[in-house]
């Protein structure tokens, strides 16, 4: 396992110190799977300043599809063969098609009827639940034999830094036969790799870091806990792998809580720095894929000026496909590991 390094630095004249010279680190990483590489630069303290949100949410909430009053009035239905309701389930959540689907077989599903919940709050039963009303669905893809019951997605826009245009929590629930580039990219590398190797890349993965230790989060029940040694985002990634599982419909009720108190983890730690966007994506293989290991990826979105609601995607990263990251993903795991050994909350229990 080679985690690659090229050290660089940038020289300036600095105005700031009557253009002394100056000298800026700067750090290509390589991603040991699929050679993507991320950069180690713009260094800044992890600390933002986070809104008022009062005004935005209850605007909002007058519009919002996915209030209680709204969401069985305002949402589609699936067909009876895939659900004889209409919709799917679970406690307060509901799943129902997405209007703008991405593929074949797409649907939402809301975390529940509040309108906003801080991320901090979010509680693990709730992240759980939703997963467990995803898997439904795509049991149910299954079981039809649809012809996108092939990868088993789901993502999840948190705020509208991640891209999501509703407040509302909700999860991106879609079945494709068409892998998404990033994972059809990480499955044949993990195939080389198995071939080549006769291991998972992603147990080598654990294992090698669990060994280095510098990345390494912790683990919850058979689900490792990392910080991205390349990560997508600029404020690092949390990347959890499931040991021995390979899709989303294999996940028990103990992978559920662990997921869910991870991601709670992770959110807690994120929250303390000021964060409150975030995407979250699952990296499944199709079943019958030895080489892959569900993962999946917490990646903190931020405004790189919040007065102009400026993105952090630039055309470095949507056009060159290049992601920076403003700290070294060590130093982001030791301050947000804590958060992965702190005592348990009666009022968060998964
Ligand atoms: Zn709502």
């Amino acid at each position: 396992m080679k985690f690659d390094v090229t050290k660089k630095e940038a020289v300036i004249l600095d105005p700031a110190k009557r253009m002394q010279v100056k000298s800026i680190p700067v750090e290509v990483r390589t991603d040991p799977l699929t050679g993507r590489t991320s950069r180690i630069c713009h260094f800044r303290r992890l600390t933002f300043e986070r809104p008022d949100l009062t005004r935005l949410i209850e605007a909002s909430r007058t519009t919002c599809p996915f209030c209680p009053e709204k969401v069985l009035e305002v949402t589609p239905c699936f067909p009876p063969e895939i659900a004889p309701d209409g919709r799917l389930f679970r406690d307060d959540q509901v799943l129902f098609p997405n209007i703008a689907p991405y593929d074949g077989l797409g649907a939402v599903a809301t975390l529940g009827s509040q309108h906003y919940i801080p991320m901090a709050e979010i509680e693990p039963q709730r992240i759980a639940g939703g997963i467990r009303l995803a898997m439904d669905f795509f049991h149910r893809a299954r079981a039809i034999r649809h012809p996108e019951s092939v990868y088993h997605l789901l993502s999840w826009n948190y705020m509208p830094a991640s891209g999501s245009s509703l407040i509302h929590p909700h999860l991106q629930v879609f079945a494709s036969s068409t892998a998404p580039n990033q994972l059809r990219e990480e499955l044949a590398a993990a195939k080389a790799y198995y071939r080549q190797h006769g291991n998972t890349y992603w147990d080598d993965l654990v294992a090698a870091e669990k060994a280095e230790g510098s990345r390494y989060l912790g683990r919850m029940g058979r689900i490792d806990w990392l910080a991205g040694f390349a990560p997508f985002s600029v404020a690092g990634d949390v990347v959890a792998v499931v040991e021995n599982c390979r899709t989303l419909l294999e996940l028990t009720e103990d992978d559920l809580k662990g997921v869910a108190k991870g991601l709670t983890a992770a959110m807690a730690a994120y929250d303390k720095m000021g964060i409150y966007n975030f995407n979250v994506c699952f990296f499944p293989g199709t079943e019958k894929d030895e080489f892959a290991r569900l993962h999946m990826v917490f990646s903190p979105r931020i405004y790189y000026n919040p007065v102009l609601a400026t993105p952090d995607t630039t055309a470095l990263r949507t056009l060159y496909n290049e992601s920076i990251c403003v700290g070294f993903p060590e130093d982001i795991a030791a301050t947000i590991r804590p958060e992965f050994h702190a005592p348990h909350h009666p009022d968060r229990g998964a």
